[in-house]
């Protein structure tokens, strides 16, 4: 047997997501169950065929899942929370993932969690000292490897691996103090030898367990619980005369300092490491795995981006990894699943405007099994072997890196000439406290929104309408100019203090600030899935960034025609932009965020020039770029703050700054929040305890803070009295005299009549607690 081709996992939602239609139909209650599973059947079919025909040699099972497959490997053991174990089927599979009020049934759904750093999010099922695993019968696993085995495909079936699957789930809120998740570890190992025994009496030969969490910062606690589970996985595996081989795949970093850990765990036939990311381990692994018999899965394609492989590059570390430990020792693979990947580009080649130079840069997840087998084949048989292919290949990569799309002189000239002053606001804050307070002349505990107001039906048409191209330009501006009226007005009858436009004019708070962009392009179907049905369609920043025009001005100063008070600017910050885009791999992130950040910065100067006071920049994922290494926390979080500052500075001491952040969990990156220096943070803070405030107050955080008061992502309305007890909380931790009322995040999922009646309910609360200050 010599070098083999594999890739980790296949995207699910099928060329036109299909997958999401079909779920959400039965969610509706037109399509029925039967149909629904056989319209998932047919998408697996297709796919398993798919990567047959491209000529992988080692394709996953039970990779795909009908929404998360993370729960789906909690189904499969039976960790399932006792409020939905009345339930069965897909009805209690669905209602832990999404909630069930229905025929008498009143269940909250289990929370959602982001996979590592990527955009995609798990299900996290909650554990407790009463979980008891219990392999399903005839369970997923099992049900698709015999699945794929009637069509003649032997597959590699794929699941979470044990220690990684403990350490995704959450432990259940009722849990006796004290309880340690890691200690169910023998008993889960149980289920899994049962069903790793079961998978080979089915003619499995191999077995794919994710271990991601072997690349990050791991206790002692937590290497020894993968050395004691791997050591009873191998033995409990013996007794049943198992002969079934596992690779335990890792990936989005090196293995680093668990190199040793991973290739001494008992029991492992194969390691998968991620070359794509973790290339700074390559070395480490290379003389772990030469000391060792396992095999090494070398993921050399990147199943996180969207660009073509280049080949010549791969071949070259296959190389390295076939000379140091013999062909048959190797796999080609892709360097995470590609369920991170977007289907296949073959979309794009059609319909109008066919952009083909920009086309030929990418690969989605179709071009990337033929890229593995290409490079696979390369090392097999001989470049000469592929050699159009690589051909082609090396062609597209060098029209990609000389294109003049891609070089803008002008932008890398004024990124190099950026100086220190440039990174700093003119006066500290409290100076531009006091001539703000002049300016503004805000009262106490001052209102505004986050920036969102109701997406209406009508409104989606509209921008839709106007896309396509049936409706004219200034129909369309008078309409939304229509709407900007109404939301304005909306605000002033609440008194609310500093007004929004309401975003009404865009669709995404990235792709709006994306399409007017020079550098950034847009696919017409490069869906990836977020979490259950939802998809997202990143925008591809491929070159240099810039602002050939005001993005947002004219609609804000409209807006703010209409009032005399306050419009407060709405702009998506340079970090968020590159969070969820795919991003060019031919320059560090940090040049591209901080060209982004210059662009930015020239809307927020021109929006000054317009007389716009206040002005927003949302920064909701400046979390989200952290390393999953915290050695490297620094480095990014050094060149994440400068881009932020880089987009905000550029005003005067009486423009007022405002940042906006949700997904809060920002305790451990305070001193990069605190440096930000906006005048105004607006947090998520409705929900989560009092921790996050105790850290702003532990900091002494010296600016103004807006905690919001009222969860947005229900269409309960907080009674007032609730808004009062948060206030009061916040006080505990912040000095009135630094805080905003506003809600948790924008407003744009709830309806008009929830919006209406919680947000005369937050005037009320601001107002009440003027009138004690
Ligand atoms: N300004 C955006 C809005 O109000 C912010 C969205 C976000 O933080 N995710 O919708
Ligand atoms: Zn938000």
């Amino acid at each position: 047997m010599s070098i083999t081709s594999s890739i980790l996992g296949f995207p699910r939602m099928g060329a036109n997501r299909e997958l999401k239609h079909l779920t959400e139909a039965f969610w509706k209650g037109t399509v029925t169950e039967a149909e629904l599973l056989s319209g998932a059947k047919e998408i697996r079919e297709k796919h398993w065929k798919i990567q047959e025909a491209k000529g992988i040699d080692a394709i996953p099972s039970n990779d795909f899942s009908l929404y998360d497959h993370i729960l789906d490997a909690a189904v499969t053991f039976g960790a399932i929370p006792p409020r939905y174990q009345s339930l069965s089927g897909l009805k209690q599979y669905f209602a832990m993932a999404r909630g069930l009020q229905a025929d008498g049934v009143d269940v909250a759904s289990l929370p959602m969690s982001k996979y590592f750093d990527t955009n995609y999010h798990y299900v996290p099922v909650s554990l407790n000292t009463t979980t008891e695993f219990k392999l399903a019968t005839n369970s997923k696993p099992v049900q698709e490897f015999n699945e794929a085995k009637a069509l003649g495909i032997k597959t590699r079936p794929y699941i979470v691996g044990p220690v990684s699957f403990l350490l995704l789930a959450r432990v259940s809120k009722d849990a006796p103090v004290g309880f340690n998740k890691l200690n169910l570890i023998d008993s889960l190992v149980d289920v899994y030898a049962q069903l790793i025994a079961e998978l080979g009496a089915n003619g499995a030969e191999w077995i794919q367990l994710d271990e991601p969490h072997l690349v990050v910062d791991l206790t002692p606690v937590e290497q020894a619980v993968y050395t004691r589970a791997y050591t009873l996985l191998a033995s409990k595996l013996k007794a049943t005369g198992s002969t079934v081989k596992l690779l335990v795949a890792t990936y989005f970093e090196g293995l680093g300092n668990n190199t040793e850990l991973a290739f001494a765990l008992p029991g492992v036939s194969a390691i998968h490491v991620d070359l794509v990311r973790g290339i700074d381990s390559f070395d480490g692994v290379l003389a772990a795995a030469s000391k060792s018999n396992v095999k090494l899965s070398v993921g050399v394609v990147n199943g996180r981006n969207v660009w073509k492989a280049d080949l010549d590059a791969a071949i070259k570390l296959v190389t390295r990894a076939v000379d140091a430990l013999g062909a048959e020792r190797v796999i080609v693979a892709s360097s995470c699943s590609l369920l991170h990947s977007p289907h296949s580009l073959e979309a794009e080649l059609t319909g109008a405007k066919v952009d083909t130079e920009f086309i030929d840069w990418m690969s989605f997840a179709v071009q990337k099994l033929e890229e593995i087998v290409v490079i696979t084949k390369a090392v097999k048989l001989g470049r000469d072997f592929v050699k159009e292919a690589l051909f082609a290949n090396a062609k597209s990569i060098l029209a990609r890196a000389h294109s003049a799309r891609i070089h803008n002189p002008a932008v890398q000239a004024r990124l190099k000439a950026v100086q220190p002053s440039m990174l700093t606001r003119k006066s500290p804050y409290p100076a531009r406290r006091t001539v703000q307070n002049k300016l503004l002349n805000l009262p106490r505990y001052p209102t505004t929104t986050i920036g969102s107001f109701p997406q209406t039906a009508t409104l989606r048409r509209i921008r839709a309408q106007f896309k396509k191209g049936s409706i004219a330009q200034d129909e369309y501006e008078r309409l939304l100019k229509e709407e900007i009226a109404h939301v304005v007005k909306f605000q002033e009858e609440l008194d609310i203090d500093v007004l929004v436009h309401g975003e009404a004019e865009r669709n995404d708070m990235v792709e709006y600030f994306g399409e007017q962009l020079d550098g950034v392009g847009f696919t017409k179907n490069g869906w990836v899935q977020s979490y259950g049905s939802r998809c997202v369609k990143p925008p591809v920043i491929y070159g240099d960034v810039s602002r050939p025009a005001a993005m947002t001005v004219a609609w804000t100063t409209y807006a703010q025609s209409l009032t005399s008070r306050p419009m407060k600017g709405m702009l998506t910050g340079p970090l968020t932009i590159l969070c969820w885009s795919f991003v060019r791999d031919d320059q560090p992130r940090e040049f591209t965020a901080k060209q982004i950040a210059l662009a930015v910065r020239d809307e927020v100067v021109d929006l000054e020039k317009a007389g716009i006071k206040v002005i927003q920049i949302d920064e909701p994922a400046i979390r989200e770029g952290l390393p999953l290494r915290r050695t490297k926390w620094d480095s990014y979080l050094k060149w994440a703050v400068d881009a932020f500052l880089l987009s905000s500075t550029g005003v005067n001491d009486g423009t007022q700054i405002h940042s906006h952040m949700c997904y809060s969990d920002f305790e451990d990156i305070m001193d990069a929040i605190i440096q930000l220096d906006c005048d105004v943070l607006s947090i998520e803070s409705a929900k989560s305890d009092l921790k996050l405030l105790q850290a702003f107050q532990a900091r002494e955080y010296p600016n103004e803070l807006g905690p919001g008061v009222f969860d947005i992502h229900t269409q309960r309305v907080a009674p007032t009295d609730e808004m009062k007890t948060r206030v009061v909380e916040m006080e505990t931790c912040l000095s009135g005299d630094r805080l905003w009322v506003n809600p948790d995040c924008g407003l744009k999922t709830r309806a008009w009549p929830e919006t209406e009646a919680v947000l005369k309910n937050m005037v009320q609360t601001a107002k009440a607690f003027r009138a004690i200050a």
